[in-house]
């Protein structure tokens, strides 16, 4: 590699110092308009400097600082891109100036990184980003993670991912946000917003970066990486929105996906990365590849080898190569061989640039370097970790009012392996986040129950094996006490990238651990963290109380003890259904009809999945008004005003989210049972009542695609619908 880069370098000096020599620097002025700027620059760039443009490497999966100085010397000042996995400014500020002094052009590097959900203060993963249905504090979350990652070096982060996922079983799934097109569509415009801000060209923002495009949650069996059948009817429908809408607010970057689309891998198909993505959607930033996914297309059978699969892969619209260093090592000879043309190698240079001109790379490369007490962890942060830690759980279960706990219960045993945990709870991409910065389960407990309540504390077991040496100590805590708090759940590798299991259910120990709990007849509070929706079909009989808290991050035990003291009233509802048993995945809400609906269900598990998608309790109650429509009757240009009022008639203050669907009864295209389309969140304090309101605009609201991607609004019968009410309406021409 290294050698590969110099003698490159090297070829570039030669060949372009006669270029430069009598050309203005037109691209270096700040105030000429950016397109003008961008042909200025490819008109002065060699070939060989285009390549390296489209060209991102890294320090290796290494992040040990001591790599960095020698690794830094390695790079070449031409780069386009790094991924950077160090936290200091201070290197890429080095780097950068490497860039911009010692390359022919001085073209700054563009430094990405995967800050999925946190930088070094880590919010919940996605998967409970999405159960908050907050899309302001996700913003808010992702401006705080652009912050903390611009001043450690960074310019971009390879998030949102935006894979509708209906497969528990692919550990993806906590990536992502969850198994409906319209929520991840709304998330994805929340996180674009937030890391991007109003303007790229603003201190503390960074690139946006939608992936993985497109279809990669179809994995066969869950399994990650496989192949992936998909229609283009359930491609256009189901996947493509989210990543239009990313598109449309302004994301400045793609990734492509690692699976094969029905034959055609995502990191080789010129129709979804060209004809859809830049003709269609007019994107007009850059694609980067999947680490080594070019590679991949030897793999995948489509390429004889990597020139062939650089070839296939570029021509397809991945303009950045990630680490790979196929462009590099192939492109030069296929442009040679007429096998690329030149207008394609300026139309990738063109995107690239395009993006680290809107950053406003070229006139402030560096970035500030403050003190890491100034950049991380801050007060503000973590508040807002907290607040969108707690409004990310969900209360699946509360028989009897078990929860909250405040002033019922005098001695609780605390059990569990997640109990003193700092690394689990992170979550997998879990940043730069340290497990010394976590604030654990058993710390918020102590300090949200000292004086009012004796924690008895024991381990029970690990999260797998077969050691049941914890369990005596775990049933003696829960005699000398009046409820069990117990929490189970998966590490974090368990689910993420690579993260497949073949069974969603928990450890066979860790369900034992619960068995031998309930004989004590003390009131189980289960509580679960995981990257997944769980297979609870034998734990719901023997728990009182269910909570799923996923993995919260940095602010994991203050957010839990305040929703089990009640300082924190749960407002989370799923974005993922939890089916009986794995075998009934996939089972998701907005499936087509059967053609017999009573019939074909699986004969040993009932037949509705344990919680459907929105499922989510409170420690108050909602009361909702008949839902009221502007009219029964609206035409194609009109707007039908949909409105609910819902009354807080508990006795806690509480947040509610109103998910509206809509229900096509009958089209030309065969639709989803109902459809997600619009979601709003709100505070009701007790005894308050609020109006929610849903605009229904019909061609965005009641219009489908077909498998081409063009749009149909056809007349007919719809139907609102909040939880189990249902109000019917027409659209007349
Ligand atoms: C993952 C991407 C990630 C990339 C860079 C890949 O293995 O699939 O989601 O952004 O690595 O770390």
């Amino acid at each position: 590699m290294k050698k590969i880069i110099f003698a490159l370098s090297a070829i570039i000096m030669i060949t372009c110092a006669e270029n430069t020599k009598n050309n203005t620097s037109d691209y270096k002025d700040k105030n000429a308009p950016i397109e003008d700027r961008i042909e200025h620059l490819i008109s002065l760039m060699t070939l060989d400097e285009k390549i390296m443009q489209m060209n991102q490497w890294t320090y290796g999966k290494n992040a040990n600082p001591n790599n960095i100085g020698e690794k830094m010397r390695e790079v070449s000042p031409e780069i386009g891109s790094l991924l950077y996995r160090s936290t200091n400014p201070e290197y890429r500020n080095q780097i950068q100036k490497k860039a911009m002094t010692e390359s022919r052009l001085g073209i700054p590097i563009i430094f990405g990184f995967d800050a999925i959900h946190g930088y070094r203060t880590i919010f919940p993963i996605p998967l409970a980003q999405a159960s908050s249905w907050n899309t302001e504090l996700v913003k808010e979350s992702s401006a705080i993670t652009a912050k903390e990652s611009w001043l450690s070096g960074l310019d971009w982060t390879f998030s949102p991912m935006v894979d509708v996922a209906r497969d528990a079983r692919w550990g993806r799934v906590s990536e992502g946000y969850g198994e409906d097109t319209y929520a991840n569509s709304a998330f994805a415009v929340a996180a674009v917003q937030g890391y991007q801000g109003s303007n790229l060209n603003e201190k503390y923002t960074i690139a946006a970066c939608l992936k993985h495009f497109i279809g990669y949650s179809l994995s066969e069996g869950g399994r990650d990486y496989h192949y992936s059948d998909v229609s283009n009817q359930t491609l256009w429908e189901t996947f493509m929105p989210p990543f239009e809408a990313g598109v449309n607010a302004g994301a400045a970057t793609l990734m492509s996906g690692f699976n094969d689309i029905s034959g055609i891998p995502a990191s080789a198909n010129h129709y979804t990365l060209t004809e859809v993505l830049k003709e269609k959607w007019k994107h007009d930033g850059f694609v980067v590849s999947d680490w080594g996914s070019v590679r991949n297309l030897v793999e995948q059978s489509v390429a004889k080898d990597l020139k062939e699969a650089t070839q296939k892969a570029f021509m397809a619209g991945i303009e950045m190569d990630m680490v790979d260093n196929a462009y590099v090592d192939y492109l030069p000879e296929l442009v040679a061989e007429g096998k690329v043309p030149m207008e394609s190698i300026d139309e990738a240079v063109r995107r690239i640039l395009r993006v680290k001109m809107k950053l406003g790379l070229f006139e402030n490369p560096y970035v500030d370097v403050v003190s890491e007490k100034e950049r991380y962890l801050l007060p503000e942060y973590l508040e807002l970790a907290e607040q969108l830690s707690s409004e990310s759980f969900v209360l699946l279960k509360n028989e009897n009012e078990t929860l909250p706990m405040t002033s019922k219960y005098k001695n609780l045993a605390i059990i569990g392996p997640m109990v003193k945990d700092s690394v689990h709870i992170m979550g997998f991409w879990e940043g730069m986040g340290r497990p010394e910065d976590v604030k654990t389960i058993y710390e918020g407990l102590e300090k949200e129950f000292k004086n009012k309540a004796t924690l008895n504390y024991a381990l029970g077991c690990d999260y797998d094996g077969d050691d049941e040496s914890g369990f005596e100590a775990a049933i003696k805590a829960a005699n000398n006490s009046d409820a069990i708090v117990l929490f189970l759940g998966e590490k974090r590798h368990w689910s993420g990238e690579n993260g497949s299991r073949s069974t969603i259910a928990l450890p066979k120990i860790q369900e034992d651990l619960v068995a031998a709990l309930r004989k004590t007849n003390k009131p189980i509070i289960l509580m679960l963290s995981s990257g997944r929706p769980l297979e609870l079909i034998r734990l719901e009989k023997m728990a009182d109380a269910i909570v799923e808290i996923w993995q919260p991050g940095t602010m994991a035990g203050p957010a839990v003890a305040g929703l089990l003291s009640g300082r924190h009233n749960p407002s989370g509802k799923l974005p993922m259904t939890f089916p009986q048993t794995t075998g009934q995945i996939p089972i998701y809400y907005n499936m087509r009809q059967a053609a017999r609906p009573t019939l074909g269900h699986y004969q040993d598990i009932p037949r509705d999945p344990l919680y459907w998608f929105g499922h989510g309790l409170s420690y108050t109650t909602f009361d909702y008004s008949p839902i009221k429509l502007s009219s029964k009757k609206i035409t194609k240009d009109q707007t039908l005003i949909a409105e609910v009022e819902v009354t807080n008639s508990g006795n806690l203050d509480g947040k509610e989210s109103v998910l509206w669907f809509i229900k096509d009864p009958f089209a030309s295209i065969s639709r989803p049972i109902k459809e997600l389309k619009h979601f709003d969140k709100k505070t009701i304090k007790v005894g308050e009542k609020v109006v929610y309101r849903f605009e229904i605009n019909p061609e965005r609201d009641l219009s489908f695609v077909d498998s081409k991607g063009n749009r149909h609004l056809e007349s007919g019968d719809f139907y609102v619908i909040i939880n189990d009410q249902k109000v019917h309406f027409e659209l007349v021409e």
